[in-house]
């Protein structure tokens, strides 16, 4: 059996090591480092995939999140609001830009952000919602943009977790994850369901006048060289994670499916394990299982962790610790902010590996152990 990770990046890599060497030594060769082709190649494609109007790619996920915030020009002081429950960038750039984040706790079950929650933490100050669609599913995006568009407010994705999910309205449409907002944020990093090898993102909008100022300000605030409009930064994507991503992108859908297959078998095979609720999902979007993450009841789950971290099995807590008590938002004064779901998830929640590569035997040796560890110890 091979070794299991988290994620088996170099397995996925040998099956398409041909076309992705040619693709990086071609860039090399064209010494075509910064903007080259390849650059609007994926951006085009990209549009096509997501059904949206603008991409406009970028150096990370955390600086698409960064200049969608300046793009819509909220003032500092002003409010935006957000899960507690996410990856730190989320709601690190709101600070970043001396906005305020506004924690809103998320649903038990779905671990998105609560709906049902957001209206009584809009004041006048409240500029922006910004959901994070985590571990691979939609939040609840009929309800969020009901509220964004009767409160006036902008609604930046936090898609990072689920390129490629899909999400179904209340009427039948279906929509790409990042494109029902005002701006959908991802990031390429390695890891990510679409990774790159380095470092990468993208923003998407369907509005055009929005796309031109996000594509302005991650060029240094310029539209014509050296004439520099608006306070920007350098936030590029470089040719050859361009080039990557281009050869990558054709194969995202079998990713996800991938995934879904190793959820699938892990679903079933801790069904009956009452320790275990495995993931709900949303009935109104699809699942693209950026992680797999179980919630464990009755289980000390240190003490699983460490047998299954001997048994050559890792495992990771996303996130222990929530934003609102992180240090750097000390100065906010929340880290006793009542959000019991939040603080309770982080006491609970578990995620196993799930990739691409996944072999059958890594699977059964993996869920053997845990069933094992609990049985003998709960
Ligand atoms: C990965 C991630 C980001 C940041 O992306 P980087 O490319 O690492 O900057 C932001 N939000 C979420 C939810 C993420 O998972």
């Amino acid at each position: 059996m091979k070794k299991i990770q988290m994620v088996d990046l170099q397995s996925q890599y040998r099956k398409i090591k041909t076309e992705i060497d040619a693709a990086i030594i071609d860039v090399i060769e064209q010494a075509n480092f910064i903007n080259g082709p390849e650059v609007g190649e994926f951006r085009s494609d990209l549009e096509k995939y997501l059904n949206v109007k603008h991409v406009i790619p970028c150096a990370n996920g955390t600086d698409a999140l960064q200049i969608a915030l300046m793009a819509l020009g909220l003032k500092p002081g002003d409010e935006v609001i957000t899960p507690s429950f996410t990856y730190i960038a989320t709601t690190e750039v709101i600070a970043l830009l001396h906005l305020v984040p506004v924690f809103v706790d998320v649903l038990p079950d779905t671990f998105c952000i609560d709906p049902s929650k957001i209206e009584e933490a809009i004041t006048p100050k409240t500029k922006a919602i910004v959901p994070v669609h985590l571990y691979g599913q939609c939040a609840d995006m009929d309800a969020i943009l009901e509220i964004a568009k009767k409160h006036q407010l902008a609604v930046i994705e936090d898609t990072a977790q689920a390129i490629g999910a899909t999400y179904t309205h209340k009427d039948g449409t279906v929509s790409k994850a990042g494109t029902m907002g005002d701006v959908g944020c991802t990031s390429f990093f390695p890891s990510k369901n679409l990774g790159c090898y380095g470092d990468g993102g993208a923003m998407y909008t369907n509005d055009a006048h929005l796309a031109a100022t996000l594509k302005k300000i991650a060029n240094h605030g310029q539209v014509i060289k050296y004439h520099h409009e608006v306070v920007g930064c350098n936030s590029r994507l470089d040719t050859i994670q361009a080039a990557i991503l281009k050869i990558k992108l054709k194969d995202l859908d079998n990713y996800c499916a991938a995934r879904q297959k190793v959820a699938a078998y892990y679903d079933a095979a801790f069904e009956s394990v009452k320790q275990i609720t495995i993931p709900a999902r949303n009935p109104k979007s699809s699942h693209v299982f950026h992680q797999y993450t179980v919630k464990l009841e009755g289980v000390d789950r240190t003490a699983l962790v460490n047998y299954l971290t001997e048994h050559g099995i890792p495992s990771m807590v996303y996130y222990p610790l929530p934003a609102h008590k992180q240090g750097m938002f000390k100065a906010f004064g929340k880290e006793n902010q009542d959000l019991p779901i939040t603080n309770l998830l982080t006491t609970q929640v578990l995620s196993f590996p799930i990739h691409t590569e996944m072999e059958v035997a890594q699977l059964e040796y993996i869920t053997k152990h845990i069933i094992h560890f609990i049985n003998t110890n709960a």
